[in-house]
């Protein structure tokens, strides 16, 4: 492990990364590594390059802002973005760095349109449909509408419709029959965009979950985030270990103090643990304001010197007490392993989302900018 003496670091394994997205494009297609939010915690611009030099053609953000920090860091490879209120002088931008763009509605297609008429070049143009998310995605309703425009915009040179794409709701879970029901209505897209005489190249519908589950679902293209950071994407489909893949990000913060405490001693805020006996506490340097969530207080656990020590009482928004028990060879400086992949025997992202009611992909992608990321190159056992 690096030395450091800073108080707290999240170690960003890249050959993990790496691994992940070998074993993703098994599933057959090409695989679009998405790094939104910072590529979920572990730093989109590192983790765009690593993935480009593992072979990633394609990389997808949410933002376009997102798309335009990449282009800046050099990143020249094809990108899809997704996701813009009206009027975001961004879209102009992606479009002259030649970002592909998806459109959801008659306003955004408008949008687009008029941002490639000032570009004077063609905008890649994805539709994207709603199959059943009820989230972004043209309704139903104004699929012709919508599929008749962006056709005489193609005819008249301005866009070219590359993509049509959906999104799933619940990828992580194989039994839900939705999955199968939203590609039937992904394959009606496909066909009434067909009969405008449009049959675009790349069709697009997996997420991580249905990339490692569905393959009725892989179309052209998989996109897939959290399985390349090694998370997986529902417990319902197996822990990563059983899916093969190796969590990238481990949080790492150094004991900052310990020390004794009597019967009685109510620990952190509100008093919520009193310790009934004897017993040495630990001062772990990490709290919310670093993105380690509230919700998981007196139930997380966090590994120090090999062994499992149990959060008590509340966490606060710069630290939290950790129990070190009746004996203790823990020293101030010790590292605290927060999570990472368990191989040690630290807890894992999944464990905190378990503790704190929530999924793995909020666990690392909250971890805040306020704790510095370190690259490493560590391959798997
Ligand atoms: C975030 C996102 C993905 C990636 O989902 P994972 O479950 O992390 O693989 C794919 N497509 C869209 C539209 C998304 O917003």
């Amino acid at each position: 492990m690096t030395v450091s003496l800073s108080r707290a670091r999240a170690q960003v394994n890249l050959s993990a990364i790496a691994r992940n997205y070998r074993r993703l494009t098994a599933c057959g297609v090409p695989v679009m590594g998405v790094v939104k939010a910072d590529a979920y915690g572990h730093g989109a611009v590192e983790v765009a390059r690593a993935l480009r030099a593992d072979g990633a053609d394609w990389l997808g953000v949410a933002l376009l802002s997102e798309a335009v920090q990449l282009r800046a860091a050099g990143d020249r490879g094809r990108m899809l973005a997704w996701l813009w209120a009206p009027g975001d002088p961004a879209l102009l931008e992606c479009l002259e760095l030649d970002v592909d763009v998806s459109v959801s509605s008659e306003e955004t297609l408008a949008e687009v349109v008029a941002a490639a008429v000032q570009s004077e070049r063609r905008a890649r143009v994805h539709i994207k449909v709603d199959t059943g998310l009820n989230r972004n995605g043209v309704a139903r309703s104004e699929w012709t509408r919508v599929f008749q425009a962006a056709e005489r915009a193609q005819q008249d040179g301005v866009i070219d419709i590359v993509g049509l794409w959906s999104h799933l709701a619940s990828a992580d879970d194989p039994s839900d029959a939705s999955n199968a029901e939203q590609r039937q209505v992904f394959r009606d897209a496909c066909d009434i965009l067909a009969s405008f005489g449009v049959e675009p190249p790349i069709r697009h519908l997996a997420n991580s979950g249905a990339t490692l589950n569905q393959p009725e679902s892989l179309f052209d293209l998989a996109r897939a985030g959290i399985a390349v950071y090694g998370v997986s994407p529902g417990e319902g489909l197996g822990s990563s270990a059983e899916l093969g893949l190796v969590p990238a990000m481990t949080l790492v913060a150094r004991l900052a103090h310990v020390k004794h405490i009597d019967p009685g001693a109510r620990v952190s805020y509100g008093g919520t643990w009193v310790a009934s006996e004897p017993t040495w506490i630990g001062l772990v340097p990490v709290g919310y304001g670093d993105g380690v969530p509230r919700a998981a207080s007196s139930r997380a656990e966090v590994l120090i010197g090999g062994r499992r020590c149990r959060v008590l009482g509340v966490i606060a928004m710069d630290q939290m007490v950790v129990d070190l028990g009746p004996e203790t060879e823990s020293r101030p400086g010790d590292d605290v392993i927060v999570f990472g992949t368990g191989d040690r025997g630290e807890p894992t992202a999944a464990d905190w989302a378990r503790w704190s009611d929530t999924i793995g992909y909020e666990i690392v992608t909250r971890i805040s900018p306020r704790i510095p990321r370190h690259y490493v190159t560590v391959e798997a056992d």
